[in-house]
């Protein structure tokens, strides 16, 4: 076992000799941010983040989305849904989109990120100003007639403990960046409404 103490008077990290965050904004000509969309499971987070960074790329925008089904199959393989677990997997994207974001790169990301306190977390990490929160707001009647990948069948079976909106809770952003409200706009609608807000705080003048 490490003793953390003992570990961390080893480790030297090397930001400041390394090149810095703003030099490679200058390079790619935008701002760096995080747009970190919070909703259940089948809201339509993934659906409209492929819309935005389409949308983004064509505009000259460089940009990374970070999926939950992706990075649990990847870095995250270890970890399940109990609460610590679905702390350390937020953390670790929120560290993950810190590099990003030190690259100068519009990171997209798409998590359930449940609670409060989860998002609270991955913001402190990012860093208020580089973080948009994006509350894709859903109806769970919605989410689960969509039911996608057939997760909320599970879950009402009992297959599937801890999940969120049926056994496991959600709590509401209180004042998201931007609110999205799926019923009432299309994918296209949603993601230019995304757009339309970051503009001009990803523009270098
Ligand atoms: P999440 O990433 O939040 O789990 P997904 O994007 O994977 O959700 O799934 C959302 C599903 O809802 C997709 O099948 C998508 O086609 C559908 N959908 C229907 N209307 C909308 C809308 N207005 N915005 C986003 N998704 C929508």
């Amino acid at each position: 076992m490490f003793d953390m103490n003992e570990k961390s008077e080893h480790i030297h990290p090397v930001f400041d000799s390394i090149l810095g965050r703003q030099d490679k904004e200058v390079l790619l000509n935008q701002h760096a941010k995080v747009i970190w969309m919070t909703g259940l499971s089948g809201s339509g987070k993934t659906t409209i983040a492929v819309a935005l960074e389409r949308a983004l790329n064509e505009q000259g925008f460089l940009t990374q989305v970070l999926d939950g089904d992706n990075v649990r199959v990847g870095i995250n393989n270890n970890l399940g849904f109990s609460e610590e677990d679905r702390t350390e997997n937020i953390r670790r994207i929120a560290e993950v989109s810190k590099l990003f974001l030190n690259c100068g790169i519009i990171t997209i990301n798409c998590f359930v990120s449940p609670t409060i306190e989860i998002r609270a977390n991955a913001k402190k990490i990012i860093g208020a100003d580089n973080f948009l929160e994006v509350f894709v707001n859903t109806p769970i009647e919605i989410c689960e007639k969509r039911d996608v990948k057939g997760l909320y069948k599970k879950a009402r079976a009992g297959e599937i403990k801890n999940f969120t909106g049926i056994d496991a809770p959600f709590e509401a952003p209180q004042n998201p960046n931007i609110y999205i409200i799926t019923d009432e706009l299309t994918v296209e609608e949603a993601a230019t409404q995304i757009l339309e807000y970051i503009i001009p705080l990803i523009t270098r003048k």
